[in-house]
C-alpha cells in the first residue's frame, strides 16, 4: 500500500490536457503519485472534495507589490501574496518598479531578501529594462530573473526606452536567450492626447481610453514584433488590450517571431460603460475598451492567440482616486480575482474547457517564464501547488473581503456576482488558504523564490 503525506482526491482534477478523477498523493511538498481516485492508501491526511475541482495553482506573470519603495501604504509583499493566495495564486511573478528600479544586483538581492522574508505564496521576480538597466541584463539573468520588463510608452513609475535603444537591449538579452516584456503603446501618440484633452479639461472617465486609441496599441505591438523578429530576442507582450492587435500578431507570428501574449481578467470583464461608472477608479494602461472589443478578445483566447490571462495587480488607495483624472495613477487591484473571475466568465458562461482554463492562468506562464514543470501543472514530481474550486458557489466581491492593503472600496468590481470560488489553496502540499474562513494559514517567509530552469519553452 503507498503512503504519503497528504492525498487529495477529487472527481474534476484538472490536468495538462485532459480532466480526470484522480487521488494526488503528495510528499514533501512535491506530488508523489496520481492514481484513481479509489486507491487504498495511507496518509497522515487524506481528503476527498468531491465533484469539487482541483486546479494547479495560478502563476500570476505580472503584479506590481511596490516594496520596497515609498509606495508600500498601497501594497507590500507581505499584504500581496495574502490577497494572492486567496485568489489561488500560488506563484507570483513580480514587477521590477519598486523602488529602487529592480535593474541591478544590489536592487534584485534586496527585493529578493525582503520578499522572503514576506511572502505567503511562492514568487518570481522581474528584472527592468531602461537605461538603468544597460549593462545589467546578463547579472540579472544569472540573479534569477525570469524576463526583463520594458515600457514603450511613458509610465509614471519606469523610464521609457527609445528604439534606438529598445532595439539594441533586446539584441543582448537575445545573446544568451532571455525574455523580453513589453508595455506596447504609443507614446507620441498618447502623450500629445493627454496634453490636448488636460488643456480642454476633460476629466471624465471616457478621456482616458480617448487619450490612447487602439492605433497607439496596435503601432507598438506591431514596432515590438518586427523588432522581435530583426533581433530574434523571446518577447511576451504584457497586459494586451486591444483586439485590433490580432492581424498585427498574426502577420509577426507567421514570420517566424517568438513571442506570447498576455491579457488580464479586467479586459475581458469590463467595458467602456464601466469608465463612466467609475471614472478614474477604473482607470488603467492601456485602458478598458468598449463591449465589442471585450467580445474580440475572447475569440483571441478562444482561437489561442491569447495564452494568458494575468492580473497586472497595482492597487491604489482611496486618496489617490480622488486626484483628478490625468494625475491620478494608473492600475487596477486583482491578483484575487483574476482567477475568480475566470471561473465565472470563462468556465462558466463561455464554456471554456477547465484543462484550458488551467493553461490561460497557471500553465503557459509557468512555461514561459521558464517555472515549469516545478509550477503551473498537476504532475509527478512537480511541486503540489493546488486550488481547491467550487465550479458553482455564487458570492459577491466587496473590499471588505479582500486581504490586501489598499482595501479600496469602490473599484469596478465592488458588488459583482462571482460564480466560481476558490475553497481551498496549497503551496508545495501546504494548506495556505481556507476559503470558507477568508483566512490566509501560511506564515509570511514560507513563499520561496523561485528560479528559472530553461526548457523546450524557456
Ligand atoms: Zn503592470
Amino acid at each position: 500500500m503507498k503512503r504519503c503525506d497528504l492525498i487529495l482526491r477529487s472527481d474534476r482534477v484538472v490536468l495538462e490536457d485532459t480532466v480526470q478523477a484522480l487521488a494526488i498523493g503528495i510528499e514533501g511538498g512535491r506530488i508523489a503519485f496520481l492514481a484513481a481516485k479509489s486507491l487504498g492508501a495511507e496518509a497522515d491526511r487524506d481528503i476527498d472534495f468531491g465533484d469539487r475541482y482541483i486546479f494547479p495553482g495560478a502563476v500570476d506573470p505580472h503584479v506590481h507589490f511596490k516594496e520596497p519603495g515609498p509606495n508600500t501604504h498601497r501594497e507590500d509583499w507581505e499584504s500581496g501574496t495574502r490577497q494572492a493566495a486567496a485568489g489561488g495564486v500560488t506563484t507570483v511573478i513580480e514587477m521590477p518598479l519598486s523602488i529602487p528600479l529592480t535593474v541591478n544586483r544590489p536592487a534584485f538581492e534586496a527585493k529578493m531578501d525582503i520578499a522572503a522574508g514576506k511572502a505567503h505564496v511562492d514568487f518570481a521576480l522581474w528584472a527592468g529594462m531602461n537605461a538603468f538597466a544597460e549593462g545589467h541584463y546578463r547579472e540579472l539573468g544569472d540573479l534569477g530573473a525570469v524576463a526583463y520588463k520594458v515600457f514603450l510608452s511613458t509610465d509614471p513609475d519606469s523610464p521609457r526606452l527609445g528604439d534606438y535603444d529598445f532595439l539594441r537591449a533586446l539584441r543582448e538579452v537575445a545573446s544568451f536567450g532571455g525574455l523580453v516584456g513589453v508595455h506596447a503603446e504609443n507614446y507620441d501618440i498618447i502623450d500629445n492626447y493627454c496634453e490636448k484633452f488636460r488643456k480642454e479639461n476633460r476629466g471624465d472617465g471616457r478621456a482616458h481610453l480617448d487619450s490612447r486609441p487602439d492605433v497607439a496599441e496596435m503601432e507598438a505591438v506591431q514596432r515590438a514584433l518586427l523588432f522581435a523578429r530583426e533581433t530574434g530576442a523571446r518577447m511576451h507582450i504584457c497586459h494586451l488590450s486591444s483586439a485590433k492587435t490580432a492581424d498585427v500578431m498574426r502577420f509577426h507570428r507567421g514570420r517566424g517571431a517568438d513571442f506570447t501574449v498576455e491579457t488580464c481578467h479586467s479586459y475581458l470583464t469590463l467595458d467602456d460603460s464601466d469608465l463612466d461608472r467609475c471614472g478614474t477608479r477604473a482607470k488603467c494602461n492601456p485602458p478598458i475598451r468598449d463591449k465589442a472589443n471585450r467580445e474580440a478578445l475572447w475569440e483571441m483566447i478562444m482561437d489561442g492567440d491569447i495564452q494568458m490571462v494575468a492580473s497586472d495587480h497595482s492597487p491604489y488607495v482611496d486618496a489617490d482616486r480622488e486626484l483628478p483624472l490625468w494625475e491620478s495613477p494608473p492600475g487596477l487591484s486583482g491578483v484575487d480575482l483574476a482567477f475568480p473571475l475566470m471561473l465565472d466568465e470563462g468556465l462558466n458562461r463561455r464554456g471554456l474547457p477547465a484543462e484550458e482554463l488551467a493553461g490561460l492562468i497557471s500553465t503557459n506562464a509557468a512555461r514561459r517564464f521558464g517555472l515549469y514543470p516545478q509550477k503551473g501543472v498537476i504532475a509527478v514530481g512537480s511541486d503540489a501547488d493546488l486550488a481547491v474550486v467550487d465550479p458553482d458557489a455564487e458570492w459577491a466581491w466587496s473590499w471588505r473581503l479582500s486581504l490586501g492593503k489598499s482595501r479600496e472600496k469602490a473599484t469596478p468590481f465592488e458588488g459583482r456576482t462571482i460564480r466560481g470560488r476558490i475553497l481551498e489553496t496549497y503551496v508545495r502540499g501546504v494548506k495556505v488558504y481556507d476559503g470558507l474562513k477568508n483566512e490566509v494559514l501560511a506564515r509570511p517567509g514560507f513563499g520561496a523564490f523561485v528560479r528559472p530552469v530553461r526548457n523546450e519553452d524557456g
